[in-house]
């Protein structure tokens, strides 16, 4: 429930009454809308009582009288906008002359109500006002959000990118002065650590590409069939290298071999990030397995792993931008944190689901439910 300040500025006690019983008890909502909006009012007799109140509790909406018995309510009307409070103004008034309602009109009135008016009239432009404030915190919100993520994108890029550079430049000074020795031989491990360094810069610009391309318009998307059981077994062949390195056995079980309309891409993006996940948080000796069903109008991927499992706390926020969760085992293993979040905004373009179920020290399973037939968000995107 969301609630919107309201103030009623008018020297007659009747209106203000008025008004009051009549918002009181009204809720606007719109089917777009994520909650109910209510009203909660405040009354001023006087334009100086009414500039108080404004100063004081910032209201959001403004039902102004013009005439007034000191200052007029084109002059708080003034003074609203001279002070760039973010109010919306309602002009009431019985007889507004052209000059008033050309001034109120100039000072930004939203909209002009006249005296005396019916119940439904005033809650008529407090609907529309309600929906343009909704609309207005929502655009703030997600410029906000926008923002936000940004600044996430710049500090994890450059933070992730710092390190490993740091380190190899380090390598590479000491075999510039020769530290170790005069044979190649003899920095063979600075050698391999910057080559795993790069690998990580390559990871991370990966991630960030991934993520690009689903935040920004998906204009050359090939919706086509794709056999997942494919893209599995590339995924697999992807990863192996590490596994090997981890000692970590990959495993896929093909159920049914799930046939799905998608950009191959997508599904690539989904595959490589789970399986390779399954490896990064395993444990040595562990086993990661894949296994690819089909139910009634769905098919269903679990990725298995016997790795380090993730607490309910940490499930939480899983699947938000940027998340990592920290703590002494996943000290040592590096990433973005934007894996998780890119599969599951591909997966949700898909009208698919993505749930993790996990028991810290023993393994997680992420089951990916997606819809057989090609849905509108893919294609729309
Ligand atoms: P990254 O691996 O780049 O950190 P992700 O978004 O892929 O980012 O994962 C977010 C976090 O979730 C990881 O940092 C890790 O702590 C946890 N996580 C992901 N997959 C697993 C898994 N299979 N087992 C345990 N923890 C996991």
């Amino acid at each position: 429930m969301a609630v919107l300040k309201v103030l009623v500025i008018d020297d007659e006690p009747g209106i203000r009454s008025g008004v009051s019983r009549i918002l009181n008890n009204f809720q606007v909502n719109y089917p777009f809308m994520d909650e109910d909006y209510t009203f909660e009012i405040q009354e001023a007799a006087t334009g100086e009582d009414g500039i108080v109140i404004i100063d004081r509790d910032k209201p959001d909406i403004l039902l102004l009288d013009n005439k007034l018995p000191g200052i007029q309510g084109i002059e708080v009307l003034e003074y609203v906008r001279n002070k760039k409070y973010d109010i919306v103004v309602v002009m009431i008034t019985s007889y507004a002359s052209l000059d008033v309602a050309l001034k109120a009109h100039k000072f930004g009135a939203t909209d002009f109500i006249p005296k005396p008016f019916t119940p439904q009239e005033l809650k008529s432009s407090i609907e529309n006002i309600t929906k343009q404030q909704y609309l207005k915190r929502i655009t703030h919100r997600m410029n906000e959000e926008g923002k936000k993520v940004r600044y996430q994108f710049l500090s994890v890029l450059s933070h992730e990118l710092k390190a490993p550079l740091n380190a190899i430049e380090g390598y590479l000074r000491m075999m510039q002065e020769k530290q170790s020795g005069d044979r190649i031989e003899d920095y063979v491990t600075p050698i391999e650590r910057s080559l795993q360094r790069i690998q990580g810069m390559r990871n991370l610009i990966m991630d960030l590409l991934d993520f690009t391309k689903i935040q920004l318009e998906r204009k050359d998307e090939k919706i086509e069939e794709v056999h997942l059981s494919n893209i599995a077994s590339s995924a697999i062949v992807t990863v192996q290298p590490y596994a090997i390195q981890m000692e970590v056995s990959i495993r896929l079980t093909v159920k049914t071999d799930a046939v799905i309309m998608a950009d191959p891409t997508d599904m690539e993006i989904i595959f490589n990030n789970l399986i390779s996940n399954s490896v990064k948080y395993n444990r040595r000796g562990g086993k990661a397995e894949i296994i690819i069903d089909c139910e009634k109008d769905d098919v269903v991927i679990a990725f298995t792993d016997t790795g380090i499992g993730i607490t309910e706390t940490d499930r939480e926020n899983l699947f938000a931008e940027f998340v990592r969760i920290k703590n002494e085992k996943t000290r040592n293993i590096s990433g973005s944190g934007l894996g998780l979040s890119i599969v599951k905004k591909v997966i949700e373009l898909y009208n698919g689901i993505i749930a993790v179920e996990s028991v810290a020290d023993v393994g997680s399973t992420f089951t990916v439910r997606l819809p057989k037939k090609q849905t509108v968000n893919a294609q729309q995107t």
